[in-house]
């Protein structure tokens, strides 16, 4: 990584190689052929966001986007079909590389928080990561582009939480929540700081 000798303050700072561009929005057609049947969003009862992981074992961040496309189709398969639900519980995936992957959307009421109280009052993050991983830098910023597409959309968006501030789980792993919990990383503020044109 490269430095320079900051003009103001003297000091020698690393270069700041934070990416300008925005994340690649992945559209639902990329990992399913079905439609969403979630419930839409309640736009009065939104607050914010929570983040989840899949608690899988070792690492999935190094997979190929198709098989980051098989693994969502399975997720969706597993809660349709397996829990009867109406669709992948999430709305948002993020991956390693900061692709922001589209689930059943920021539109739709979220299906994974754990109780319906939580599923009306915050959207629903999944980092895919597994549970030796930590997040890339280009995923918090993902994570951060992600929230600010409910910050955008509807008025009182406040929180970034755990899943696990709703219903008793490890969820979302120990090392996103010390980001949740680090006074910069995981917060509403740094979002809108990190991305401001967000539409
Ligand atoms: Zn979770």
């Amino acid at each position: 990584m490269s430095t320079h000798k900051c003009p103001e303050c003297g000091a020698v700072h690393e270069r700041n190689t934070m990416s300008t561009a925005n994340p690649r929005i992945i559209p639902r057609s990329r990992w399913t052929r079905t439609k969403s049947n979630a419930p839409a969003a309640r736009s009065g009862s939104l607050v914010g966001v929570a983040l989840h992981y899949p608690g899988s074992r070792g690492t999935i961040g190094t997979e190929s986007e198709a098989q980051t496309a098989a693994r969502l189709e399975g997720y969706r398969r597993q809660h349709v079909n397996g829990n009867g639900w109406k669709d992948i519980a999430y709305n948002v995936a993020v991956d390693q590389r900061g692709n922001v992957w589209t689930l059943r959307g920021v539109s739709k009421q979220s299906g994974a928080n754990g109780t319906t109280s939580a599923n009306r009052s915050r959207g629903a993050i999944l980092l895919l990561i597994g549970n030796s991983e930590s997040p890339s830098r280009a995923m918090i910023d993902g994570v951060l582009y992600a929230a600010r597409l409910w910050d955008v959309r509807y008025p009182g968006i406040r929180y970034m939480n755990p899943h696990g501030k709703f219903v008793s789980t490890a969820c979302p792993g120990s090392k996103v929540r010390a980001l949740l919990n680090d006074g910069s990383t995981f917060y509403m503020a740094t979002a809108r700081k990190r991305w401001p044109n967000v539409k």
